[in-house]
């Protein structure tokens, strides 16, 4: 999006790309007069997050302007400043405004201080888990526990009674430092029914201040947005009022410039919102806003970097558009609940077609890769029509025209979402998707998955796995994947050469998107297909990899020998 944008506002672009990432779609897209230059290096910390590399690539190149994009750094007041110094015109707010708002707690302080309402919580960072059990204690169970540099839906955790505050302090806090660079944390009130509803906002140098409306984030799952429409089916008109008001008022009282997006929470209980946090940078679902509001958000971040007035900037609101991410995910029961696992690898075929009423951000295209590093996204779908029932028949129609096989991806999810009546009433709340996934045919959908994927055009049978000339068995990875032998670097390994199993011994950990499964023999058996007999014991003969190796989807992995019954 950000290269499109770029090239049409005739804005030379040099985009930074990691190892796996260098021959990714956006590279593709380079035109005559853009570059790419590798960091280097496969880990965020290795390559996109490595600020002073990025900030070398810049002087080296001589660029006049840096836009952050949408994750990594693009929150960062340290990188932004950094920026500043350098002379690099980072493409959005003052790093005293990130500074602020980036900080979760200090965000909530100045919303107290402008008339805001805030959820009932510390206010404030906690000193300590006794502090946070005396104003749990306060405010009364359920409450969260958030990291102040929390994002992502990640460093957030429920506390449901006193009994378990101490141990979840401890460990969120703990977390967040290992995750964040910071440890501290706040606390406030569960809200137990809710709609998640965001002010998207733009200003610039001179003081004006652009409300370019709403969207609803409420279908979530582990607090991350799945769907986002530009309305929201239970928000009372007067209620969007106040957002617009409050999010300016926000906005103005830390002199904030670029774009941004102010969340609140929708209290259905109290029929309230409360300020919740502000993203201080272009968000993944700004698109949907784009679409009804007229306002090309990232051409004016451009313009307003460039010191641009927005004085005459005239959103409208006509018609209405929803997002869908889709992400490169299976489903799996666990504890015969639906979770979804990232599963990344090759795209094999990659069919999205155009249309007018729909707008797509991808990362995938036939034959391009799906990174184990990198989050599970691979590509957001806009959809534009005249009223929601409208955008949810037009995109439930194209994603019938879709196809991406290769890598699971939630697709077969998403269509079940927009046929789902109580979704297409507007009647829930962020427990919705959880409860749709408790109530539908999980297997159907687990298998719909696998399906789309078309994933048995990779399957091996067992003849495959037999090794010329002796009765070895080969084990192969069944996912592209980061390997780890033992589950940290001070404990043994899992297994070690010589060693006799049975197949259900954990053999190594395959890392994905931060995600780790065991890999055990058991579960390359399907029914019908027993590739390593459970019946059976087998000694390892060769290990083939080291700790924090890629493995791509089919690398040898093991070596394994069944061993004769005595
Ligand atoms: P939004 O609120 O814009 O929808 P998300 O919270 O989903 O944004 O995050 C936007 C993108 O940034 C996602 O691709 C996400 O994986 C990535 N991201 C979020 N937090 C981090 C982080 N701490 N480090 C690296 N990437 C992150
Ligand atoms: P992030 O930085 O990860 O986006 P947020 O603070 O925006 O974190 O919260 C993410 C999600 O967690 C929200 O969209 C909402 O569903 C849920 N959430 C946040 N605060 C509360 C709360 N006080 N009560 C209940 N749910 C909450
Ligand atoms: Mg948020």
């Amino acid at each position: 999006k950000l290269i499109r944008k770029a090239q049409d506002n005739n804005i030379a672009v040099v985009l930074i790309q990691s190892d796996p990432d260098m021959d990714s779609v956006p590279v593709d897209m380079l035109g005559p007069n853009d570059r790419v230059v590798c960091i280097g290096g496969n880990t965020p910390d290795e390559s996109y997050l490595n600020a002073k590399s990025v900030l070398r690539i810049a002087a080296h190149e001589g660029v006049d302007a840096l836009h952050p994009g949408i994750g990594f750094l693009s929150e960062s007041s340290q990188f932004a400043a950094l920026c500043g110094n350098n002379d690099i015109n980072f493409v959005g707010p003052p790093v005293s405004s990130m500074e602020t708002m980036g900080n979760k707690s200090n965000a909530i302080n100045t919303a107290i201080r402008v008339d805001v309402p805030v959820v009932p919580g510390s206010h404030g960072i906690l000193t300590s888990s006794a502090n946070a059990a005396s104003i749990a204690e306060d405010i009364g169970y359920p409450v969260l526990l958030k990291a102040v540099h929390g994002g992502g839906g990640k460093g957030i955790q429920v506390v449901e009674s006193a009994d378990r505050i101490h141990a979840l302090f401890h460990q969120i806090s703990t977390e967040a430092k290992a995750a964040f660079g910071n440890g501290d944390v706040y606390l406030e009130k569960y809200v137990t029914s809710l709609r998640h509803i965001e002010v998207q906002v733009l200003r610039d140098r001179h003081g004006n201040t652009k409300i370019l409306g709403l969207r609803d984030c409420s279908v979530q799952r582990n607090n991350q947005k799945i769907f986002e429409e530009s309305g929201s089916t239970m928000l009372p008109k007067e209620l969007e009022e106040s957002a617009y008001n409050f999010a300016k008022k926000l906005s103005d009282a830390v002199e904030y410039v670029g774009a941004g997006t102010v969340e609140f929470i929708f209290d259905l209980d109290s029929m309230a919102i409360y300020f919740m946090e502000m993203n201080t940078r272009l968000q993944v679902e700004h698109p949907v806003t784009e679409l009804v509001s007229g306002i090309d958000i990232v051409s004016t971040q451009f313009r307003i970097a460039e010191g641009d007035s927005i004085k005459d900037l005239a959103p409208v609101a006509k018609g209405y558009a929803i997002e869908v991410r889709i992400n490169a995910e299976k489903a799996v029961l666990k504890n015969d609940a639906v979770e979804f696992v990232p599963t990344p690898g090759n795209i094999r075929e990659c069919v999205l077609p155009e249309q007018d009423y729909i707008e797509i951000i991808s990362m995938a295209a036939p034959g391009k890769q799906v990174s184990p590093f990198y989050d599970s996204m691979v590509a957001q779908i806009i959809c534009y029509g005249t009223d929601r029932n409208d955008t949810i028949r037009k995109l439930r129609d194209y994603l019938e025209t879709t196809k991406i096989t290769g890598v699971c991806t939630n697709i077969p999810l998403l269509k079940r979402v927009l046929d789902d009546e109580v979704f297409v009433g507007g009647t829930y709340d962020t427990t919705y998707l959880p409860r749709f996934l408790k109530r539908i045919d999980s297997d159907a959908l687990i298998h719909d998955i696998e399906q789309a994927a078309d994933m048995n055009a990779d399957a091996v049978d067992a003849s495959q796995l037999r090794i010329e000339g002796s009765n070895e068995l080969k084990v192969l990875s069944p996912s592209t994947s980061i390997f780890y032998g033992s589950s940290s670097p001070s404990e043994p390994a899992f297994v070690k050469e010589g060693d006799v199993i049975d197949v259900s011994q954990t053999l190594c950990l395959m890392e994905a998107m931060k995600m780790f499964t065991p890999l055990t023999l058991k579960q390359f058996n399907r029914s019908g297909a027993e590739l390593y007999s459970k019946n059976q014991k087998f000694r390892v003969t060769r290990i083939l990899n080291s700790d924090g190796q890629q493995v791509n989807q089919g690398d040898l992995l093991f070596v394994v020998k069944p061993e004769t019954a005595v």
